[in-house]
């Protein structure tokens, strides 16, 4: 068979994939698995917004658009950024892509040379570093552990940048961790950033409005305008308004770095699904009350959940300040023995347990570049969590 590419080889079936489908195997042979491992909102689409969808078809809005998104999506997103998030930016700095992970693809590709750096904090979301690799990039991780928080500092920051470093990644609030910035640490690595000028900044917002802390949302671009002529600011409708099916993000930056990502976007997808983009529209100018009441949600499913976790022996588990995810620490479960006589040394081991013998899916922090953490999303019923917690309970319970 004539070979692949070095660039597909370099990236492969995720560890969540992997446990995804073990999972799947299990209840195929009648177990009742629960799985925690989802990374999207358990709500519906809100019907406002299919019903823009449904009209926009009805009203043959069903025809390509202009590569980097509609006007009138551009318009709102412009809206979008100047309300919340306090950026003065023109339509040429705007874009729409197929999902906040397009977004990433189009920055990368358009500004990744083969061997150049692109610094992640890690824990990380899995995708940055396999779509720096597609890009032909080098992800540069840096360890954020429990002790700061999972968050970047400006010394760890200011130690891992070189010549070669194109990008910085931040991530707030964060996937897998929870964690979200204060304004004073925003600052601050903006700080260190500052003094590098050949570095990117690219500020992931996707789950902004999934927040728990009081006060106003703190992105870069807002609080370091003398750095928006590189920086990269992304967000979306997949996590804000359960539309991860739609296939929309968006993302501003200058001019220059936007003209190339449409560029290439054009020749990849030719631009966003029309009728996603008018469901869009209503997403962001229609009735917000969608997210506060989602976020009350959440707020409540945290709270029980980092309760829960906490009573299972080995298990530490910080409260984190947003998104939709838990992320224990469990290294004090390591060297122990389950009871057929396995010993659990790493956190894979921990998640094969839980899955084969107890039924539950989680994701272990190795996905994240996180060895002592495993993750788990609360987006799902109060119930099924209960129940998936007293399953990892009963685990951690019979390790000896
Ligand atoms: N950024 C982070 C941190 C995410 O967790 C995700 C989705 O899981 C995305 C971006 C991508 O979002 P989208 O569904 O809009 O591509």
């Amino acid at each position: 068979q004539p070979a692949l590419s070095k660039r597909a080889q370099s990236i492969g079936l995720s560890k969540i994939a992997q446990l995804v489908s073990r999972a799947a195997e299990l209840r195929a042979q009648g177990k009742d698995v629960i799985s925690l491992g989802f990374g999207e909102p358990d709500f519906d689409t809100p019907l406002n917004i299919r019903e823009a969808a449904q009209k926009a078809m009805d009203e043959g809005d069903t025809r390509y658009t202009a590569t980097g998104g509609t006007n009138t999506l551009k318009l709102a997103v412009q809206k979008k950024f100047k309300n919340d998030n306090g950026l003065d930016v023109d339509l040429d700095q705007i874009m729409v892509s197929v999902g906040a992970k397009h977004v990433l693809f189009n920055a990368f590709l358009a500004t990744l040379d083969e061997g150049d750096e692109v610094i992640i904090p890690a824990p990380f979301w899995t995708s940055y570093p396999d779509i720096v690799k597609v890009a032909e990039g080098t992800p540069v991780f840096v360890s954020c552990g429990a002790d700061v928080g999972f968050k970047l500092t400006p010394s760890a920051l200011e130690a891992a940048i070189t010549p070669k470093t194109k990008w910085v990644m931040i991530n707030s609030p964060s996937n897998p961790t929870g964690a979200v910035y204060s304004a004073d640490e925003i600052s601050a690595l903006a700080e260190v950033i500052r003094k590098h000028p050949h570095v990117w900044i690219l500020s992931d917002d996707i789950y902004e409005h999934i927040r728990f802390t009081e006060g106003k949302y703190a992105t870069i671009a807002a609080l370091a305008p003398d750095l928006s002529g590189r920086t990269l600011t992304m967000n979306g409708v997949s996590k804000a308004y359960a539309m991860t099916g739609w296939r929309i993000g968006f993302c501003t930056g200058p001019k220059a770095l936007i003209k190339a990502m449409t560029a290439i976007q054009g020749q990849a997808t030719s631009g966003p699904n029309s009728i996603a983009q008018a469901a869009a529209v209503e997403a962001l100018e229609g009735p917000q009350n969608f997210l506060d009441e989602s976020r009350a949600t959440f707020k409540e499913r945290r709270d029980k959940v980092v309760c829960w976790l906490n009573e299972c022996p080995g298990i530490k588990c910080q409260t984190p300040d947003g998104a939709f995810y838990a992320f224990p620490t469990c290294s004090d479960c390591f060297g122990k023995v389950t009871p057929d006589g396995t010993k659990i040394e790493t956190i894979d081991d921990l998640a094969s347990f839980l899955l084969e013998k107890h039924d539950v899916t989680i994701i272990p922090g190795t996905a994240f570049g996180a060895p002592n953490e495993f993750r788990i999303s609360y987006a799902a019923s109060l119930e099924i969590l209960h129940e998936a917690c007293n399953r990892i309970k009963a685990g951690c319970e019979q390790l000896q």
